[in-house]
């Protein structure tokens, strides 16, 4: 079972914020209703000691839950692949929060799997480790502020969330083939006489 892996206050605070990257992940049930939802649902917070957790959809209903009208848990069912949701969920949320200083043991912790597991898996579905996904999302990020802004280098490199040049240039590199500078340079090349001037104040 899918969910068992994560701990229940983890659950329990998705459940409180209504968070929608643990859809799929788990379903909750409330006793007193006997209707079940996805973690996402906007219906008033169950009490806490009210609350049943299941891995699926199919268990909260063999249970004897019906499925919420209103998030409908049924429908994701359908659609669900217990591994490539969650990783789906990792991606996102690293897609969203690629300014927090993660390191594999924090992200374990936030989706609720060991860190090992999560390493293999992700690496496994995307080809990649969450670290080298996570460079990713931020060498995008840097790149369009470079074409976009006129922050400085070094601000662009905190901004996307790396800790020092030296990796944020590394990184770059390894993606782009080229330095952050020679980036925007490439890129204010490419615009309007506007911008021009730009680049030789530099
Ligand atoms: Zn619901």
């Amino acid at each position: 079972m899918t969910c068992m892996r994560m701990r229940a206050d983890i659950m329990w605070n998705a459940v409180v914020a209504c968070r929608a990257e643990y859809d799929g992940v788990f379903y909750y049930g409330v006793r007193t209703t006997c209707i079940f939802c996805r973690p996402s649902c906007r219906s008033k917070t169950p009490k806490r000691e009210n609350v049943d957790f299941f891995a699926s959809a199919r268990e909260a209903m063999e249970r004897g839950y019906r499925p919420c009208k209103r998030c409908r848990p049924d429908l994701l069912e359908a659609v669900y692949d217990p591994n490539g949701k969650w990783i789906r969920e990792v991606q996102e949320l690293l897609e969203r929060e690629y300014r927090d200083p993660w390191t594999l043991d924090r992200l374990a912790r936030r989706v609720g799997v060991s860190a090992f597991h999560l390493q293999r898996m992700f690496k496994k579905y995307t080809g990649a480790s969450p670290k080298q996904f996570l460079n990713r999302v931020r060498v995008e990020e840097a790149k369009r502020l470079l074409a976009d802004s006129d922050k400085k280098i070094t601000a662009i490199c905190y901004d996307v969330g790396f800790t020092g040049l030296t990796p944020f240039c590394t990184a770059f590199r390894r993606l782009t083939g080229m330095s952050p500078r020679a980036y925007r340079n490439l890129r204010l090349r490419e615009r309007p006489d506007e911008n021009r001037n730009r680049q030789l104040q530099e």
